[in-house]
Formats: structure tokens, sequence, C-alpha cells
């Protein structure tokens, strides 16, 4: 059996209680494995001492490396960044708080080694977190597969293992608002699923607040479907048929009763609410895929990082650099 690099990779914000630990338990389970390997940390721009630190280990071991971001970009773009410049043949991606176990990594290579491009993690349970996260990522994870065509698995995160063909495919999807996972099941090859227990992070706080799930799950939906916008069709004819039903109910009363006061506030002023607000959010939803569009044509590159340490610089615009 040959022996082949794997690249390991890591993202990570404000994670400075827990590195020392992350990095542990990855060198153990990594020395344990017949491959060569490199562990590669991304910094999206952290304001904590995440930056020394992991610079501190670079230091230290050269098979540990970091692309350092200029500023947060967030995570879906850091684990992209860590496939681009991932060198191995096969690479993992893992979260930095030890919330997906590094032992699984084994059995992930030698599922590999047995033909499958992917091999994912599946959350069986999901230790230490609030029942308002299992909930809305279950509920997320339904509705996602419900609207769009394309099979995501549920219950995944990004933890998995990846054939550097699906890497490589992966470049080619420039999109800026990125759904790594779903990216993944578009391009397609073998996958398969190991099951596993999701820790407790362990130490610090979920890096992903609301408003970062939200802006994830709208990502997930409105890269890979248009349902959302058929909706505004389909409310938008139910509704102006009945509107019509009821036009044709109000000129016959006042044709048969043409003196009749009809004290018509309240009515007046729920049939403006209601179509005012479902046109509102209408507009809204066109105007989430109108501004992912304005981010596509802008051509930004995805990510802008500062630093490279323990590895080379590439060129081509998804790799710009400022090099320090
Ligand atoms: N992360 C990141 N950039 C961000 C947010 C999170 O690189 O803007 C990293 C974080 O350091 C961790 C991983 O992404 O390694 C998953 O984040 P977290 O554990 O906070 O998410 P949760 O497990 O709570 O969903
Ligand atoms: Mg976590």
């Amino acid at each position: 059996m040959e022996r082949v690099l794997l690249s390991v990779i890591v993202p990570m914000y404000n994670e400075e209680e827990v590195i020392p630990e992350t990095y542990k338990r990855l060198k153990k389970v990594l020395d344990g494995l017949k491959e060569t390997y490199e562990i590669i940390f991304i910094n999206d721009g952290s304001r904590d001492k995440t930056r020394e630190m992991l610079l501190e280990i670079c230091e230290k071991d050269q098979t540990v490396k970091l692309i350092d971001f200029a500023r947060n970009f967030g995570h879906q773009i850091a684990i992209t960044a860590g496939m681009d410049y991932a060198a191995g043949q096969c690479m993992v991606i893992i979260d930095g708080d030890l919330q997906d176990p590094p032992e699984l990594i084994p059995e992930m290579i030698e599922l590999w080694r047995q033909g499958y491009d992917v091999v994912y993690g599946k959350r069986k349970a999901r230790q230490g977190e609030t029942f308002f996260k299992k909930f809305t990522a279950k509920v997320f994870y339904r509705i996602l597969r419900a609207l769009t065509d394309i099979n995501i698995p549920v219950d995944t995160g990004d933890f998995r293992l990846i054939d550097r063909k699906v890497s490589e495919a992966l470049k080619q999807l420039p999109e800026r608002n990125r759904y790594v996972r779903g990216l993944m099941s578009w391009v397609g090859f073998k996958q398969t699923a190991i099951e596993f227990e999701r820790d407790e992070r362990f130490a610090g706080e979920t890096k992903y607040p609301l408003k970062k799930m939200l802006k994830l799950a709208m990502d997930g939906i409105m890269s890979f479907s248009y349902k959302p916008l058929k909706l505004a069709s389909w409310i938008g004819s139910v509704l102006s048929m009945f509107s019509f039903l009821y036009l044709i109910i109000v000129l016959i009363q006042k044709l048969i009763f043409p003196h009749s006061t009809q004290s018509g506030w309240a009515s007046l002023i729920a049939v403006s609410l209601f179509f005012n607000g479902i046109t509102l959010l209408m507009l809204g939803i066109i105007g989430e895929y109108i501004g992912r569009i304005y981010d596509e044509a802008k051509g930004r590159p995805l990510y802008i990082i500062s630093q490279l340490k323990n590895m080379e610089d590439r060129t081509g615009p998804r790799f710009k650099t400022n090099k320090d």
C-alpha cells in the first residue's frame, strides 16, 4: 500500500481556548497513521490570540501550515481556502473545536482506500447543543431537501474526507455565497457516510450565532433552488383569483343595494395589510436572489490572505495574496 499525503483542514475563528488540545489530539491520531500528512489551519480573522498561537505551532512543527485571512470571511470560505491550498491526494475537513472527533479519520481513510471519493460524517446524536440549535438544524435540512433537486444528505456537517478529484472539481465553482456541502453533492462522485456522535464543544462558545446560521441556511436554499421565487407566482395567482371573486361580490352588492352604507374600514385595513405584507415578503425573496447575483457580478476574490506560513504562494484569481 503506497503512502499518500493527507491534508487536514481546520478553520479557526477565535479559538484560542481549544487550539492546544485540538493540535494535540489531531497529532496523536495522525502520527498513528501510515500516511504522511499536513495540517492546514485557517485563521479566519480572529480577534484573540489564535493567530499568534498558530504561528507558534508552525515554527515548531513543519507539518503544520497556516493560511491567515486578512479579515473574517466565514467558515465556508475558510474551508474553501483550505481545499484550494491543500497538497494531499485526499483531505479531511474538520471543525477546530473538537466537536468532530479526529479519531474517525483512520476509518475515513480506510473507506477512501476502498474507492469512495467522499466520506462524510453523519451526526447520530449531538451532545451539548441547545434544543433550539438541534431543532432548527433538523428542520432546515429537511426543508432544504424538499426544496432542492440534488441529493444533499440530511444531518451532515462539513466534517468529511474528500478525494483530490472533488476539491479540483470544486475549484471550478467560483460562487461566492457558498454552501460547501451542497456544492459537494452537486459535483457528485462516489459518496458514503459514517455515523458518529457529535461531541460537545471542547471550550469556548459557538462561532455560529443565529445570524450566521440564518445566512448559511439561506445560502443553502438559494444556491440550490428557485422554488422560493416560484412561491411568489403561486401565492400571487391564488390571491388574485380570490380577489377577483370578491370584486364580483362587491359589484353585485353595489348593483342590488346602491344606497346601502357599509362600514368597510376594518375589512379595508385587513386586506391592505395582508396584501402589503405578502408583497414585501416576495420582494424580500427576490431581493435575496438579486443580492447574490450582484455578489457574483462584482467578481471579487473569495478571500484575501494576509500571510501564509510553511507553504508556498500560488497564483490565479482565487489565490490572490498580499504576501508580507
Ligand atoms: N469558524 C470560522 N469562521 C467563522 C465561524 C466559525 O472559521 O466565521 C470555524 C470555527 O472556529 C470552528 C468551525 O468553524 O472551527 C465551526 O464553528 P462552530 O463550532 O462555532 O459552529 P457550531 O459547531 O456551533 O455549529
Ligand atoms: Mg462547533
